[in-house]
């Protein structure tokens, strides 16, 4: 496999606090690589190591065929366009003069491309608008343009869902599948939003603690995940009764939605809940969810 970026025994030591430690991965070319982790685990620092805002006190990087410490990363990382944290722009500017200053920064010789960049990201009609004015979406859509300028191959987005309505969450989705699909851009994202992570990646990383747990492709997991059935209903607390009366493995996803785990007669199900004061209004097969094989995967119950 042709990988654009692998770290061996990465490690970054704050005094005596291991941020991350023997930290490996794997992110193959023209993949969408989720990378997953509670808060603090250390997916940041390891996005800040990559882009050269800090430097590991151990191990190594590579990053397309150049290795961390050696002169060759610097270009290496010309490849590269990120967001960490927050885009990156200037509030009192408008999207176009935006661009036109990054393309200054990286010394472009030319602006052209920049009017192609703000169709792709959606935001050619915005003129005059300083981005200030803009919501949240289309700031972190001008933001992923501002990654985008010099044409890297590798784009790297912290949280890009991060405080997003369902419509900028869906804009962000659509932009990241369009550039992986039709542009062949590899893409690193960190995101709390697994559910949303997992309509986009095509890989995964799973770390705790400053360590990488698992890394494995959309099939794999899919592989792996258990099998339930996605049941609505109209009495969450009657399904709730029926099922732990049953020993039936079960987990509430809301007060009117519960997913139901391992091989079940459905007709008894149906019947059953019908009969302990339960309708069931719905149903789907469906995979765990990615949060839930989180969770089982590293331990606890605490937010990822
Ligand atoms: P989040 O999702 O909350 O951003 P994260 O996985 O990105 O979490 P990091 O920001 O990489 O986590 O932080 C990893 C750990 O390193 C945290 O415990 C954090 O407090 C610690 N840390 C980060 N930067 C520093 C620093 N400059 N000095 C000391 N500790 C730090």
């Amino acid at each position: 496999m042709d990988y654009v970026l692998t770290s061996h025994s990465l490690c970054k030591s704050y005094k005596k606090f291991h941020a991350l430690s023997d930290f490996s991965i794997h992110i193959p070319k023209g993949s969408v690589y989720g990378l997953i982790g509670r808060n603090g685990a250390g997916k940041t620092t390891f996005i800040r190591l990559v882009c050269g805002l800090q430097e590991p006190t151990g191990g190594v990087f590579n990053l397309y065929g150049e290795d961390s410490g050696t002169k060759g990363i610097y270009s290496a990382r010309r490849r590269i366009g990120a967001i960490i944290e927050s885009p990156a722009i200037y509030r009192n500017m408008t999207a176009k003069e935006n661009l036109r200053q990054q393309y200054r920064a990286l010394g472009l010789p030319s602006f052209d491309g920049i009017d192609e960049l703000l169709e792709l990201v959606g935001l050619s009609g915005t003129g005059k608008k300083k981005a200030g004015h803009f919501s949240l979406g289309m700031r972190q859509r001008l933001g992923i343009a501002v990654a985008l300028c010099g044409n890297p191959d590798f784009l790297i987005l912290d949280e890009p869902m991060n405080g997003l309505d369902p419509q900028g969450i869906i804009e962000i989705r659509e932009l990241i599948l369009k550039l992986n699909r039709e542009m062949q851009v590899t893409i690193l994202i960190s995101s709390h939003i697994l559910d949303e992570l997992s309509r986009v990646a095509t890989h995964y990383g799973f770390m705790d603690k400053g360590t990488m747990i698992k890394e494995m492709s959309e099939e794999e997991l899919n592989a792996v995940q258990k099998k339930c059935v996605r049941l609505t209903v109209d009495n969450i607390t009657a399904l709730s009764v029926f099922l732990e009366k049953q020993n039936i493995e079960y987990s509430i996803v809301s007060d009117t939605q519960a997913d139901v785990y391992g091989e079940i007669n459905i007709a008894q199900l149906i019947t059953g809940l019908f009969q302990s004061g339960c309708n069931v209004t719905s149903m789907h097969e469906k995979n765990e969810s990615l949060e839930s094989y989180f969770i089982n995967l590293v331990g606890g119950e605490e937010n990822v």
